[in-house]
């Protein structure tokens, strides 16, 4: 394998830089840096940990603008969201600051003394972080884990190197202790790899595809690792006849093509009452066929370029040849390319209608009834997210309830809040990131009992 990555502009196919990839031993020496420095942070008083977060988070937000140019870069996202990315990492880190003085264990009742928890820090955490969205995934579980007193390493996707390499700058630039926060480049199963079965890596937190998310588990067994994991998705969005179905039908095509759907949330399974189902494919073929998909520097572009050539031939591969549907428009020559497709008509249980394409493709299939829309929903061995559109308060309450999925919303695509417990059921993951609980996973609970009884007479 190369020791070095070429980082290319998905839109141009240019080189935008090559960055040299971390081995095993780089992997090791970083370790025993980062737990000489955690040891450090985790003696610092709160309040000070809190304010040098703090401080990361305003050196991010004045470098907002060149962080989301070099994610247009070196990701081919859209401007707008490279934008809110950035803005993400800001966000998490600030509150993640806010909960470090919050971190507080529990007294306990019992009889003959004082029981206390104290919550601690792992030590050294490895956060493994995917090339769809690189700065926010590496941000859930970087900002967090340094609040809890844990020193952070990054092994970035191989294509998307950039934007971490220079948030690890911004981290020293703001106040952050040397090599508590590192960034390691590097190929999975080298860099990633040696995170993984490292003895010194108390946790490790993954992102990327439910197959090596499986290895991740199943290697990590090998020192009982902590392991979060954030896999893949096959979303529905379940339409109901009684549903705003303009508004469902304007919503539908950037549920799926956000980010080229390269979103482990897209709706990607459409699935529409069949009494409307004709109704909603009339509604939907225009707002999919007006998405703008082009130049993603172009503030006006919605759908940017797939990530590298291999995911491209990865999505052709994934849809059927013959499969009619709704086209929209991409741009030809350099750039990897592939219009918003919508495929109509599949057989529910085809590749392309229960496996993740992670690409701008959807499917519309029709289903009868209540019990009909739970049951196709659950066919899947996914369970990320979904989407429910009805005007029936109980019906919306009801599929929420029923569909196995981590993340629902209702009459709504959104999926992701920082402040709000974001992660998979079935083969969509383990564990949860974000929200209020985010801090509590990257530690330990120790119970200590102080017995209040006097010397024995
Ligand atoms: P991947 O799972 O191979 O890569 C994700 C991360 O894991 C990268 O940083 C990679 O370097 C690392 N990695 C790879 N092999 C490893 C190993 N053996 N040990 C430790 N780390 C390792 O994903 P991919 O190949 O880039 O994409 C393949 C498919 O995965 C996509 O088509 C999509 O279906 C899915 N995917 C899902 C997400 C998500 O957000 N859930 C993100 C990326 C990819």
């Amino acid at each position: 394998m190369s020791n070095e990555l070429p980082v290319l502009n998905p839109a141009t196919e240019e080189t935008v830089a090559t960055v040299p990839a971390a081995g095993a031993a780089e992997v090791d020496a970083a370790v025993v840096r980062a737990a000489r420095a955690q040891a450090r942070w985790a003696a610092l008083a709160p309040g000070d940990r809190a304010r040098l977060l703090r401080r990361f988070a305003v050196t991010v937000d004045d470098h907002l603008e060149e962080l989301a140019r070099l994610e247009v870069r070196e990701a081919g996202h859209t401007l707008g969201n490279a934008r809110w990315e950035a803005g993400n990492v800001r966000d998490l880190l600030d509150y993640a600051a806010g909960g470090v003085e919050r971190l507080t264990g529990r007294q306990i009742p019992v009889p003959g003394g004082l029981d206390v928890t104290i919550l601690e820090p792992l030590g050294v955490v490895g956060v493994i972080a995917p090339w769809n969205f690189p700065m926010p995934i590496a941000a859930w579980g970087t900002a967090p884990a340094l609040a809890a007193g844990n020193a952070v390493l990054l092994k970035p996707a191989e294509t998307t190197p950039l934007t971490a390499l220079r948030l690890a700058e911004l981290a020293l630039a703001a106040g952050l202790p040397e090599h508590l926060f590192q960034v390691l480049p590097g190929h999975g199963p080298v860099a990633g790899d040696a995170l993984v079965t490292h003895p010194g890596v108390a946790k490790i937190v993954f992102t990327g595809s439910t197959a090596v998310g499986k290895q991740v588990l199943a290697k990590g067994a090998a020192h009982l690792k902590r392991v979060t994991l954030e896999l893949g998705g096959k979303s529905p969005n379940i339409v109901f006849a009684d549903a705003d179905l303009e508004a469902a039908a304007a919503a539908a095509p950037m549920s799926f093509l956000d980010n080229a759907g390269q979103d482990c949330c897209a709706r990607t399974r459409i699935l529409v009452q069949r009494t409307v189902h004709d109704r909603f494919v009339d509604l939907l073929a225009p707002a999919v066929e007006s998405v703008v998909v082009g130049d993603p520097a172009d503030e006006r572009t919605q759908m940017g370029p797939l990530i590298s050539r291999r995911q491209l031939e990865r999505v052709r591969s994934r849809v059927p040849d013959d499969a009619g549907g709704i086209r929209g428009k991409a741009p030809e020559g350099p750039g990897f390319w592939y219009p918003p497709t919508v495929l109509i008509g599949v057989d529910p249980r085809a590749p392309v209608a229960v496996e993740e394409v992670f690409g701008p493709v959807a499917i519309v299939l029709p289903f009868d009834d209540e019990a009909d829309a739970v049951r196709l929903a659950n066919a899947t061995d996914y369970g990320l997210s979904g989407s429910v559109w009805t005007r029936d308060v109980g019906r919306a309450l009801r599929v929420a309830q029923a569909v196995r999925a981590g993340n629902l919303s209702v009459n709504s695509h959104s999926s992701v809040r920082y402040w709000t417990p974001f992660g998979g059921f079935k083969q969509s993951g383990l564990g949860r990131e974000l929200g209020p609980d985010a801090l509590a996973a990257f530690t330990e609970t120790k119970n200590v009992f102080i017995s209040t009884e006097g010397p024995a007479q």
